[in-house]
Order: structure tokens, then C-alpha cells, then sequence
């Protein structure tokens, strides 16, 4: 019965992230969008000087070093991925995965991975700059009316120009609804570098900028070949009809007075222990693994 809620709870958002799409358009960055978008005061993408933040020296009211921070991946299997040309993204649905998330009170919270979805130059920038490629991995809480994006980065200069296994695996330019047998996701978590770790609340970046997002970002940009960045240009950055070939990211929105946290405490370094450690805490949480 619980697990019933759970999927009904994700059909709902979904349905609700599935049901703004053909109004969202990148002719100004989002900057003419309206409703929440244009009022909101905790709203993303941000710029993360992370050059502001080192170890547990703090050179800025808004940034905090954190121990407690910590996140857990998981997988059961991901299977059956059904992917989605939605014009102004790819996007790639999820029955399963989970995410456990230690916000800075120490407090742990459990979501269920929804979907992955693809941003190009991305979305956050870091001391004001921007990397090739920004994946979300939007994930719902499990009990409350909220949602996660853990954000992977990708950069030829940043992290080497080299084919990129899991982008690879996207099967980009595929037919629409298109279903994919499998992703190495897991492959991908477990090469980031998770004390590279920021947090902040936030919103979704696409209309309607509902501001019920936490955001983790892995500061860690993975290797990404020209050939698989260009793919992706061709079809916002660099295509003309595409918003007059701007990319299909929202502009930087004002911090205002929110804090941006950062991992301080290498409490777990890489994902063969994450995935070790947190499988007896799901099957407590979940009981159907
Ligand atoms: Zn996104």
C-alpha cells in the first residue's frame, strides 16, 4: 500500500513537470517568464563561488563549510529508461533509484529518483563559470511535496576531453520514447568526487519555478568528448531555431539571503562505500528490495 502511494505521488509530479513543457522556451534565458519565476526570491540556477569556500574558512556571511552534509546513492536496477525529446531538453524516466540526503541539521531525508534531464552550457556556474553540460537527476521525496536535483557537471577542459561512458549510454538523437535497457549510472556517481558537495534551497529552473528544490551539486566535472558536447549544441547552443542558438539554461538568479552550503566532513569518500552502507538502510526504509 505504501509503495502504491509512492508511485501515485510520482505520477502526480510527473504529470505536473510533463504538463508545462510546451510553454517553456529559452528566447531570453527565462528572464521574461512570469508568475513565480519573476517573484520568487529562492529561485536557480545560482552562481557558486566556490573559490569563496575552503575547508572550514568562510569568507562570506551566505557561505557555510558543513559537517553534517552528506548524500547516498542508490539503485535497484535502472531499467526500462524511456527517453523523451522534449525540444528544449532530453529527458529520461526512472521507475527506480533512490538518493538519502543529510541536509546541514543533520536530518535525513530519502527521495526517489524520477527522472534526468540535460542542460547545455549549464545551469549553475562556479566563480562565474559556465561547464559544457549540466545533467539534473530530479528525485521526489518519499513522503513530502518536495524534490531533490542532484546535478552532475561535464567539461572537455575541466574533466578531459574524452567520450563519456553514461552520455554514451543516453543514446542522444535516438526516435522519441525510445526505451534504453540500461545506464551505467552508477558508473558515472561513482567516479565523483562527493566532498566536492554544495547545497542550497532553491527552484525548479523551468516555468513554474515552484520553489520546492533542494539542490546538490558535485562540483567535480566529468570528462566529456568535443564530439558528444557538440551533439548537444547542435541542438540548442548552436541551432539557430532553437532561441535564436542560445542554450536551453536559465540565467544566474540572485542568491538573496540564502545560504550555500559545502561538504566539510569526508565522511564517506566515493560511491563502493555509499552503496555498501546504504543498501540495510533502504531495505529498512522501503522493505522491497
Ligand atoms: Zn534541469
Amino acid at each position: 500500500m505504501f509503495k502504491g502511494k509512492l508511485l501515485s505521488l510520482s505520477t502526480l509530479f510527473i504529470a505536473l513537470i510533463s504538463s508545462v513543457q510546451s510553454a517553456i522556451h529559452y528566447n531570453q534565458g527565462g528572464s521574461d517568464w512570469t508568475g513565480t519565476c519573476a517573484t520568487g526570491k529562492s529561485q536557480s540556477p545560482v552562481d557558486i563561488p566556490v573559490d569563496n569556500i575552503s575547508g572550514s574558512s568562510i569568507n562570506s556571511k551566505y557561505f557555510r563549510s558543513n559537517k553534517l552534509l552528506d548524500i547516498m546513492v542508490s539503485q535497484k536496477s535502472m531499467s526500462n529508461i524511456t527517453l523523451q525529446d522534449n525540444i528544449y531538453t532530453y529527458q529520461y524516466s526512472f521507475s527506480d533509484g533512490y538518493l538519502a540526503f543529510w541536509d546541514e541539521n543533520d536530518s535525513l531525508q530519502t527521495f526517489q529518483l524520477l527522472q534526468f534531464h540535460v542542460h547545455a552550457p549549464s545551469e549553475h556556474t562556479f566563480n562565474g563559470q559556465y561547464y559544457d553540460v549540466e545533467v539534473h537527476f530530479v528525485h521526489k521525496h518519499t513522503t513530502e511535496n518536495r524534490l531533490v536535483a542532484f546535478s552532475v557537471l561535464f567539461d572537455t577542459k575541466a574533466g578531459g576531453d574524452k567520450e563519456n561512458e553514461f552520455i554514451k549510454s543516453m543514446s542522444v538523437g535516438a526516435q522519441n520514447q525510445s526505451v534504453i535497457s540500461t545506464l551505467p549510472a552508477m558508473n558515472l556517481f561513482k567516479k565523483l568526487d562527493m566532498n566536492q558537495l554544495y547545497h542550497y534551497e532553491g527552484s525548479l529552473t523551468t516555468p513554474p519555478c515552484n520553489e520546492i528544490v533542494s539542490w546538490i551539486i558535485v562540483h567535480d566535472p566529468q570528462q566529456i568528448s568535443s564530439a558528444q558536447v557538440k551533439a548537444f549544441n547542435d541542438k540548442w547552443k548552436n541551432n539557430q531555431t532553437f532561441a535564436a542558438g542560445k542554450g536551453n539554461n536559465r540565467g544566474i538568479q540572485n542568491l538573496n539571503q540564502r545560504l550555500i552550503y559545502k561538504k566539510d566532513d569526508p565522511r564517506a569518500s566515493n560511491g563502493v562505500n555509499l552503496i555498501a552502507s546504504i543498501l540495510p538502510l533502504f531495505v529498512l526504509l522501503f522493505g522491497f528490495f
